[in-house]
């Protein structure tokens, strides 16, 4: 009688799956949350914005930058606005938005701050050399100064 013999053991299989599983999740098409938008008072919020900007591997402070001079206004972090998760930061824009004003500025700040313009990854980090900012692409490793 013949065995039947299994050269993997099941450690081994499992730690090879997760390996595989986490290469496919920081590989490419990073998967940025799209940001909820919602007025109030004369108010413009992004009420996810933390959670956004954590999905764009971004500090808040970097986007808050880029919307302020977008828009030429003031914008401040508050908290406690979204019911379903007391831990997020809603930015606060000055000013009534609609969703087809700041979208735009908001795909444009992705352009410039994140997209690798070699590969389109968004799995990418901003790098600072000699007082530049570059944006270096963690999947194919390209690098680009920051223009804007
Ligand atoms: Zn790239």
């Amino acid at each position: 009688m013949s065995e039947i013999r299994c050269d993997y053991t099941i450690d081994y299989m499992l730690e090879r799956g997760m390996t595989i599983l986490k290469n496919t999740m920081n590989k490419k098409n990073v998967k940025f949350i799209k940001p909820i938008i919602a007025v109030l008072n004369l108010k413009t919020y992004i009420v996810n914005y933390s959670e956004f900007c954590n999905s764009l591997n971004r500090e808040m402070i970097q986007i808050q930058k880029f919307i302020e001079n977008e828009l030429k206004c003031k914008t401040s972090l508050v908290n406690n606005l979204d019911k379903r998760d007391e831990t997020m930061i809603s930015l606060k824009i000055e000013g009534k938005y609609k969703e087809s004003q700041l979208n735009p500025i908001i795909n444009r700040c992705i352009e410039t701050y994140i997209l690798c313009i070699n590969c389109s990854s968004k799995n990418t980090e901003i790098i600072k050399i000699n007082r530049i900012n570059y944006i270096k692409c963690l999947d194919c490793l390209s690098e680009r100064s920051i223009t804007a």
